[in-house]
């Protein structure tokens, strides 16, 4: 066979496969169209299609207008209103067409541009194919703005029409381009129709993203939005949206970006977001998420194809943890009791809640909605803070203790959640906030520490914090705590012996002999070992002798030095005979031996664990009481910004 012979192409078969590859479909055309109106200051953008946009898509706006003498040129391409020099493309467009977008259009429909601008005394109409004004440009009537009409899309590519059949898909991805720019841009009206039809979207100007969102996505999604607000000067980064809260999902979920102000895909992002709901959603489930990210230009790749949505950008790392780290502390801020049940990982807790949750799910949902707050596996990431099996070296070393770690369990005795419950009702939403936001400054001495939040500084009472969290900790994870094990059990008597001697026991004569006091300590103990053993942890075996006591945060050991006074309190405080009256004095008893922090112990770990396990837990799962926000355990010692402000005077 003779070879074919090369031959030039045609100049307007290859636009038309430059074209085709810009333009797939007719959402992408719409796109462009949509963000020239944008361009052009339009508050109102009106969208009216037949046959899902391949027989006609018709873009109405009613902004600047194109002038007469630009339009013999505007469908050419590198034809633009919106670049003069070459250094212009690192600030403006950093992507998109610079001015490909209506040549492209023009080479694979018919192309019809009505446009008035506000000083011309009439409108002009005019025609245009592969890229070249057809016929003349007629003056007609009409008001200022512009009127796109694309007709017979891929006329001339039969393959992609081919490829593009179902004029209902089509559809909907013109009402998806429609709606998130629709949300995107809240200040101008849209409206998207088929011809003939009602509109099926419909905004209005000056309304706001949030109304949009509702408008278009439904109430129930209205209801549960958070909203997300990053600033970052380091990064060069903006972002600002709306996210879902953990009561709210979706089957398939919805994932919105713009990256200045273009619609794109980001599937690192969107599966980086995703991980961090698939920790507080049921199995499958997924959010509503819009976020509008402002990049510096230079750091957003100018090189990837316009096709090709799926964006990138530089220090991409950095930018997507400063987000995904945000989305989450924005879900726990914005839920705080539903939070702590799933964090410290009460399992089926009741929730107080829970007659609330869901308003988007269907009753099917209804029966998995515990499996909420169930969280079994010891490998999920959440979990390693209480009951990981990691140990610090430190003071309490592997040897020495090794984690014991049980399955979850719910607990239904009322009495402990009524104690939760309580816990919950009385904590103070404004303090929470400063706690869950808290940067950690640094460690004043034994018992207080810095902490910035805001531009606030704050100093803190760490012990009367960390003790109320422990207590806290106790009370959620009944029947749940691992245990600290100790290598060579100790003998409850010698424990009781050595309280009795420390004078701080306040023993006197009156007490009684300190043998009998000490025999009555073991036997109370003994009694109660298997309700202690099987709700706390804390086991007692049959020779007397203490093996295990609860865990309550991995990285933290507590003052062994204390532990003779800790049993000598749980036999002489605790309320044994009455149940909520007992757990409660005794979570409250043992939150204090956990607090206590002897001096014995370096300083080089205690401020290791101040700031690495005490902060970032409390941060994590600490509800404040009211009664905190006078105790004195925070208290306000600077605003920066005054701060600042003496400095300059000096
Ligand atoms: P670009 O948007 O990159 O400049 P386009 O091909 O999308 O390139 O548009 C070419 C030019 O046509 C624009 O620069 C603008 O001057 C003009 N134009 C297009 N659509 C409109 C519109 N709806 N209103 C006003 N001017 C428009
Ligand atoms: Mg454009």
């Amino acid at each position: 066979m003779e070879p074919g012979t090369i031959r030039r192409l045609d100049e307007a078969v290859v636009n038309r496969i430059a074209a085709g590859e810009i333009i797939q479909r007719p959402a992408n055309a719409l796109k462009e169209m949509i963000e020239n109106s944008l361009d052009a200051k339009s508050t109102s953008i009106q969208v009216v299609v037949k046959s899902g946009g391949l027989r006609s898509l018709q873009i109405q706006d009613n902004g600047t207008g194109i002038r007469r003498e630009d339009l013999e040129i505007v469908c050419e391409r590198f034809t633009t209103s919106k670049l003069q020099k070459f250094e212009d493309l690192s600030t403006i467009e950093t992507y998109g067409f610079r001015g490909e977008a209506l040549a492209s259009i023009s080479h694979v429909a018919q192309l019809t541009i009505t446009t008035k601008t506000r000083h011309e005394k009439c409108g002009y109409k005019a025609s245009y194919e592969d890229g070249k004004l057809k016929g003349q440009i007629k003056p007609c009537a009409g008001n200022q703005g512009t009127q796109i009409l694309a007709e017979d899309l891929f006329y001339n590519v039969p393959l992609r029409k081919q490829a593009l059949k179902a004029p209902n898909e089509e559809f909907q991805k013109i009402s998806d381009v429609v709606s998130k720019y629709a949300i995107h841009n809240p200040q101008t009206g849209f409206l998207l129709k088929k011809i003939g039809e009602n509109a099926t979207v419909r905004t209005q100007a000056k309304s706001t993203v949030e109304n949009n969102i509702k408008l278009i996505y439904g109430q129930s999604i209205g209801k549960a939005l958070l909203k997300i607000d990053i600033d970052d000067d380091i990064l060069q980064l903006k972002v600002e949206g709306f996210v879902t809260n953990v009561n709210f999902t979706l089957k398939k979920g919805i994932f919105i970006f713009f990256i200045n102000h273009r619609l794109v895909e980001s599937v690192n992002l969107k599966k980086a977001i995703d991980q961090i709901y698939s920790l507080y959603l049921p199995k499958g489930m997924s959010p509503f998420i819009y976020l509008s990210i402002e990049l510096h230009p230079n750091n957003v790749d100018v090189n990837v194809h316009p096709t090709k949505h799926e964006v990138h950008f530089l220090h991409e790392d950095e930018i997507m943890a400063k987000i995904t780290e945000t989305v989450e502390r924005v879900l726990l801020g914005g839920n705080v009791s539903r939070t702590f049940y799933t964090q410290a990982l009460l399992p089926g807790a009741s929730n107080p809640d829970s007659s609330k949750l869901n308003e988007s799910s269907d009753a099917g949902d209804k029966a998995r909605l515990d499996y909420k707050f169930v969280r079994t596996s010891h490998s999920d990431q959440k979990l390693d803070k209480f009951f990981g099996n990691v140990s610090r070296n430190g003071s309490m070393s592997e040897n020495k203790y090794s984690q014991n770690l049980k399955c979850q369990r719910d607990t239904k005795l009322t009495s402990v959640l009524e104690l939760r419950k309580a816990v919950e009702d009385d904590c103070d939403r404004d303090l929470r906030k400063i706690f869950c936001e808290l940067t950690f400054v640094g460690v004043v001495d034994r018992t207080r520490a810095l902490i910035q939040y805001d531009t606030k500084m704050f100093l803190t009472s760490t012990k009367v914090l960390w003790e109320e969290l422990c207590y806290q900790i106790l009370l959620f994870n009944f029947g749940n705590l691992s245990g600290l094990k100790f290598s060579n059990p100790l003998p409850l008597h010698d424990l009781a012996n050595l309280a009795l001697q420390d004078p701080e026991s306040g023993w006197t004569e009156e007490d009684g002999p300190k043998p009998e006091l000490v025999e009555r300590i073991v036997e109370i103990l003994v009694e109660k070992g298997s309700m202690l053993q099987e709700y706390f942890n804390l086991r007692i075996n049959s020779d007397g002798k203490l093996e295990s006591i609860p865990s309550l945060v991995n990285e933290y050991t507590p003052s062994m030095a204390y532990l003779p006074m800790y049993i000598l309190r749980l036999a002489t405080e605790v309320e044994w005979d009455e149940e909520q009256e007992c757990f409660r004095t005794f979570c409250r008893e043992t939150a204090k031996f956990y607090a206590t922090i002897a001096l014995s112990k370096e300083d080089s770990e205690y401020k290791w664990e101040v700031e690495h396990a005490i902060y970032p837990t409390i941060k994590q799962y600490f509800l404040p009481p009211t009664a905190f926000a006078k105790n004195g355990s925070l208290l306000q010692i600077a605003n920066l910004p005054d701060l600042y402000r003496v400095f300059e005077r000096c």
